[in-house]
């Protein structure tokens, strides 16, 4: 039988010295701390941007985004047609041709550092309308979204001009057009990562934002015209998947780099099979954050937490899976599960919120699907109280004891913000369940023990791991996994390397 409980946060007590009655509880509660939605203008309408120029859709189509914590509008994008991806495909071809791959590095690398630049000086406005159109913390908006995405851009415009440093003895040509999809979770960010290198290796993309989160996108294409960048070497066109599907199976394309879901990933690898064309898949993840009995515990809570409610848990490396070695699992527990109750879940727009909205109403539904059925195949449920806003896609912060390996929260993406607690006793232990997964993109060490760090790190199959910290991310460091969570690495050289054709001098 599973049992649902949720506990209170501790509630502040005054000092006698207060004069309020020896322990009265503190009448003090946060207060608001709104980010200003006026440092960004959001217009009624955008277009799609091909070779430079904002244009409607080739047969008027238009869809709607939201703010998923609102459910209110907030703008009509233009929908993409295949004609439009074909417009596109032209005009990122003709640009790679006649000015972006003829012209050199160090001329490229003026162009990325310009845009670096803009998009440092227009970060307020960024922020907020990334936080706006996908419902994450302003403050994750503004301190990790934002800031990283500009350093991409400033990493790789340093690599422009020194391509022939970057692969020492070959030569790096360009592959040609990009074929870019990408998803809501982290929308700027993903566009960095894929557009920066593209563009430093002398490609020119044509890219598609996920249809719940075009906006960052097409504020991005504003900062493309700002920098002066030649028509057609950047190309942003929203619409549905099935658009996504024409452009990377386009005959003109040269390389497709995707980040998603792993159901569409294989599909996109189906389509790419049999062709020339490079292809990077980023999919999805299940997580093992492992803390053994040795581990700095309030340390691993904070890391535990930043595992998996960062970002509502919308995030394809989140730590998803804790292992926790028997002898403190309860001690553990209890800390995680204080620690929980003093979240804040709310308005992204709030300063002091730590969990927002989740992204859309489908995956909101996911998620309140799997937790069912963590609960009906025997899973002991944990939410800490909270109040959560009338309107919008929100989902308390939840905790899983008592989990089996088999049971789907054990085992599926859930991508939200849902812990699955389970325990080990030997290394051994935590390894096998560990790698019991059909992914591998990331997992996590607590211990200690630097010599027990570097034994799992051999035998972890993960593409990233982390030691003490938990989604930690910088753009000189290569990301990607293994099995169904992808290929390919994305950041660092290895990101610059799926972009360019090797040569002998
Ligand atoms: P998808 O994989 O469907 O979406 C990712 C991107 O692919 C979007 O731009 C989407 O467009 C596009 N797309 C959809 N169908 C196709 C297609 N047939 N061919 C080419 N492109 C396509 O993810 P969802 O948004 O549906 O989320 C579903 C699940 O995927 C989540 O619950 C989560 O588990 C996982 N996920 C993993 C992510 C990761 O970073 N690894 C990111 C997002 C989701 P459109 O938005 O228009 O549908």
């Amino acid at each position: 039988m599973s049992t649902i409980r949720t506990i209170a946060p501790a509630t502040p007590r005054a000092p006698a010295s207060w004069g309020l009655g020896d322990g009265a509880a503190i009448p003090w509660e946060y207060a608001p701390a709104p980010e200003s939605r006026d440092v960004v203008r959001i217009r009624e309408h955008y277009g799609l941007f091909i070779d430079g120029r904002e244009r409607d859709a080739s047969d008027g189509g238009t869809f709607t985004t939201i703010d998923p914590a609102t459910e209110q509008t907030l703008a009509t994008v233009a929908k993409a047609t295949t004609a439009d991806i074909d417009r596109a495909v032209a005009a990122a071809r003709r640009a790679q041709r006649r000015t972006w791959g003829a012209m050199s590095g160090r001329e490229r690398a003026k162009y990325l550092y310009r845009i670096a630049r803009i998009m440092q000086e227009r970060s307020r406005e960024l922020a907020v309308l990334e936080t706006l159109d996908t419902g994450k913390p302003i403050r994750e908006s503004r301190d990790v979204d934002v800031p990283l995405a500009s350093a991409h851009f400033w990493y790789y415009a340093g690599w422009a001009d020194k391509l022939e440093y970057a692969f020492p003895g070959r030569v790096a040509r360009p592959l040609g057009v990009a074929a870019q999809v990408i998803p809501w979770n982290f929308p700027l960010l993903m566009l960095s990562w894929k557009i920066a290198p593209a563009l430093a290796a002398g490609n020119t993309v044509v890219l598609k934002p996920a249809s719940s989160t075009p906006l960052s996108a097409l504020l991005f294409a504003e900062i493309c015209r700002q920098a002066d960048l030649p028509p057609g070497v950047v190309n942003i066109v929203p619409g549905p998947g099935d658009i996504g599907m024409h452009l990377v199976s386009h005959p003109d394309i040269a390389k497709v780099a995707f980040t998603g879901s792993t159901e569409i990933g294989k599909k996109i690898q189906r389509a790419v099979a049999g062709t020339d064309k490079a292809l990077t898949l980023e999919l999805g993840g299940k997580a093992a954050n492992i803390v053994f009995e040795d581990a700095a515990l309030d340390q691993a809570v904070e890391g535990i937490v930043n595992g998996i409610y960062f970002n509502q848990g919308e995030v394809c490396c989140a730590g998803s899976r804790l292992l926790v070695q028997e002898s403190v699992a309860d001690d553990l527990v209890d800390r995680l599960k204080r620690r929980l109750a003093t979240l804040r879940v709310g308005d992204p727009m709030d300063k002091n919120t730590d969990v927002g909205a989740i992204n859309n109403r489908a995956q909101l539904d996911k998620i309140t699907e799997l937790v069912a059925s963590g609960v009906a195949e025997g899973a002991e449920l944990f939410q800490p109280a909270c109040d959560l806003p009338d309107r919008g896609f929100f989902f308390r912060p939840t905790l899983f004891t008592g989990v089996a390996q088999s049971h789907r929260i054990a085992k599926e993406e859930i991508f939200g913000p849902v812990l699955s607690v389970l325990t080990f006793r030997t290394p051994d232990e935590a390894i096998e369940k560990a790698n019991n997964t059909a992914y591998g993109l990331s997992a996590g060490i607590w211990t200690e023990k630097a010599s027990k760090v570097f034994a799992m790190v051999r035998a972890l199959k993960a593409g990233v791991i982390w030691a003490n910290t938990f989604n930690r991310f910088d753009p000189t460091s290569p990301f990607g996994g293994y099995k169904e969570s992808g290929f390919g690495r994305e950041g660092g050289m290895h990101g610059l390397h799926a972009y360019v054709r090797l040569e002998d001098r």
